[in-house]
């Protein structure tokens, strides 16, 4: 079977200034040190990533944009392209976030577009899909996922699928304290699992990382991740504090 490296990725969204990222930064620099067996990376505000990137450069810390335009250049007010997450010193970029497709109402389509321009700049990217609380109710969580999945992932060749992370975030259970069970988030991953190796094969779907968002924290991220499928964690609020996020990204392995 594939090894995946687990993932773990701090989503910080519009919170922490520059003294408190740089503060969050340091700690991560110096405790995350040079291991190798775990992956970290934090999505600070736009206006910070040059900042954090430098303070973390050398350390195996990445540091991503929250999201980017999905055309490339032009009269866009108010909106940052990939190429400039990528010129100032990010290495991934979180696409179709349930608070971008939910608050500000981005479609499959804007997805699959912001999915391609992070690549074309040379990103890695982090796919985020996820059902709404009264989708699961009406039983519509796998067809919600999988269309959210396939329409994120169409204009993505079979090449580049190492380059992205599928992030399963059922909205219900983001920023909420309801943490999906470890049963409900292994149906959806190995489900996607499956999905993935129809659309693409069995060897890339083995190599895809999926990872769970939604209420991750110290207490719940080992049994989360002892479900087989479970490759890492989106974190939202128990990324803004070193004394939370490094629990989550020391999770015992065994
Ligand atoms: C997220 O923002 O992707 C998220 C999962 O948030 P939280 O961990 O706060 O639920």
């Amino acid at each position: 079977m594939t090894e995946r490296t687990p993932f773990m990725a701090g989503n910080w969204k519009m919170n922490l200034d520059r003294k408190g990222g740089l503060a969050l930064a340091a700690e991560l620099r110096d405790r995350v040190g040079d291991r190798k067996d775990v992956e970290v990376a934090i999505f600070p505000p736009a206006v910070y990533i040059d900042e954090l990137a430098r303070a973390l450069a050398g350390s195996p810390v990445r540091v991503g944009g929250q999201d980017c335009c999905e055309e490339s250049s032009g009269a866009f007010t108010g909106e940052v392209s990939a190429a400039m997450l990528a010129d100032s010193g990010a290495e991934l970029v979180i696409v179709g976030h349930s608070e971008r497709r939910h608050v500000y109402g981005e479609t499959d389509e804007q997805v699959a577009k912001k999915v391609r321009q992070g690549l074309d700049a040379g990103l890695d990217v982090i796919l985020c899909v996820g059902e709404l609380l009264e989708e699961r109710e009406a039983g519509q969580t796998q067809a919600v996922v999988r269309r959210q999945t396939s329409e994120g992932l169409k204009l993505v060749n079979e090449g580049e699928m190492a380059r992205l992370v599928v992030a399963y975030e059922p909205v219900w259970a983001i920023g909420t304290g309801h943490t999906a069970s470890p049963a409900q988030a292994g149906e959806v991953h190995s489900d996607l699992r499956e999905f993935v190796a129809g659309l693409h094969g069995a060897h890339i779907a083995q190599s895809l990382r999926i990872q769970y968002g939604g209420s991750v924290n110290p207490a719940n991220v080992a049994e989360l991740m002892s479900v087989p499928d479970v490759d890492g964690a989106l974190v939202g609020g128990a990324s803004l504090s070193a004394e939370k996020f490094i629990p989550i990204i020391e999770f015992d392995h065994a």
